[in-house]
């Protein structure tokens, strides 16, 4: 990995995130550009999930000792999680994971078959007691927001959802410019701490086994990375550096719904359990936005820039144009600003603002014919035209998740 493409300098450089020591290792902060790219980011997620028919919920970050118990976190997983708090008798924990608590929301109503599958998402935080040492950047970090979802289904509908599942991440890449380094299919190995039941690792394995034989996808099963409830499929992406993480995973699990009791009335009348799958698009958060800055040198797609147009009048005369353009540009909801000519010449301006997607320069001719003329980021630069025209070139992009940063072959010149 070259040093440029550590997230940890670019996110810094460019005004991202950052940690300070008083907060603590492991707990970084978002600057307003990086609370912007992961605000977008997480409204991409929320609507794909309704449009996949999700459900959102909200929980709590802490819960009772006794929901970690039972669903077997606190015998299996409690290394990872922080200690306890004594709380008037009660022992209360911040959450490794949001399963628990969406399994007891599950329950908390009486469901009919016609429900399911019954799909709950959220965009959650949870914690994990990461040890200094391996603290760093956006990568390993102590307090995780996940994009995290549970469906409640019955076995029949079990690989369609899994298949479902698949489809939105192979989506969401393509919208963020990933590509994924490939699947595995995760399995238990020896000597990790597996709850024991062979028959449902048995019956997952075989159902995980068939969705990614099914979709043609090259995968590989590897040994010992499987969650402690279930084998899952990992979507794995490399960074510069060829180090591989997990960024997406869809998981089958026979374990939970059973343990918190869920069940559904079917159409004969009785109670059946449904089975779990736990799915994530992108992950952590903190991850999916880490893996971004990485993969594009911080020159993230239109839709997900921080600053989507940087406005460049040339002089001062062409500053009233340059705010009217903003002003537009705030109504439309894209994310502009006024790179003025206090701030140096066209050229120095243009180079500072060479991971911005778009930039408007409006000169004496521009201003005077209500045009702007658009350079592109890759360098393009496209003939003067109306400020309306390109407006509405680039917001079909943004609203369309795309990663070209023009759709019209508009005449061009070389730049
Ligand atoms: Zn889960």
């Amino acid at each position: 990995m070259t040093t440029a493409h550590d997230h940890r300098r670019l996110g810094r450089e460019l005004g991202l995130f950052d940690t300070d020591p008083l907060i603590g290792t492991g707990l970084p902060y978002w600057l307003p550009d990086g609370a912007a790219v992961r605000h977008t980011l997480e409204e991409y997620i929320r609507a794909a999930e309704r449009r996949a028919g999700y459900q959102h919920v909200y929980s709590p970050v802490l819960g009772k000792r006794e929901l970690y118990e039972i669903s077997g976190h606190w015998a299996h997983y409690s290394d990872d999680m922080f200690p306890p708090m004594d709380l008037g008798g009660e022992q209360v924990v911040l959450r490794p994971s949001l399963c628990p608590h969406h399994a007891v929301i599950y329950r908390s109503r009486s469901h009919s078959y016609r429900e399911l599958p019954l799909r709950m998402a959220e965009l959650g935080g949870m914690y994990r007691s990461e040890l200094s040492g391996v603290l760093g950047g956006l990568t390993r970090v102590r307090a995780i927001q996940l994009n995290d979802a549970h469906i409640f289904c019955t076995l029949d509908q079990v690989a369609d959802e899994a298949e479902a599942a698949l489809e939105m991440i192979r989506r969401a890449y393509g919208a963020l410019g990933i590509t994924p380094a490939r699947y595995r299919l995760s399995l238990p190995g020896p000597g990790g701490k597996y709850v024991a039941a062979p028959e449902k690792w048995r019956r997952s394995t075989s159902l995980l086994a068939g969705i990614l034989d099914r979709s043609g996808l090259p995968y590989e099963a590897v040994e010992g990375e499987a969650a402690f409830y279930g084998p899952k499929i990992d979507v794995q992406v490399t960074d510069g550096a060829g180090r591989e993480s997990t960024l997406s995973t869809v998981q089958v699990d026979f374990h939970q719904p059973e343990r918190f009791d869920l069940h559904y009335i079917g159409a004969d009348g009785a109670r059946h359990r449904p089975v779990m799958v736990h799915r994530s698009i992108i992950g952590s958060v903190e991850r999916a936005v880490a893996h971004l800055i990485e993969e594009h040198g911080g020159a993230f797609p239109a839709w997900l820039a921080p600053t989507q147009l940087v406005i460049l009048p040339i002089s001062d005369t062409e500053l009233p144009n340059a705010m009217d353009l903003a002003r537009r540009c705030a109504r439309l909801g894209l994310r502009a600003r006024i790179a003025g000519p206090d701030r140096g010449s066209l050229g120095g301006r243009v180079r500072e603002a060479r991971l911005v997607p778009y930039q408007a320069v409006i000169g004496a001719k521009e201003a005077a014919g209500g045009h702007v003329a658009l350079r592109l980021r890759d360098g393009r630069r496209l003939d003067p035209m109306p400020v309306g025209d390109a407006l509405t070139g680039i917001s079909a992009l943004v609203e369309a998740h795309s990663t070209d940063l023009w759709a019209d072959p508009a005449p061009q010149q070389a730049s």
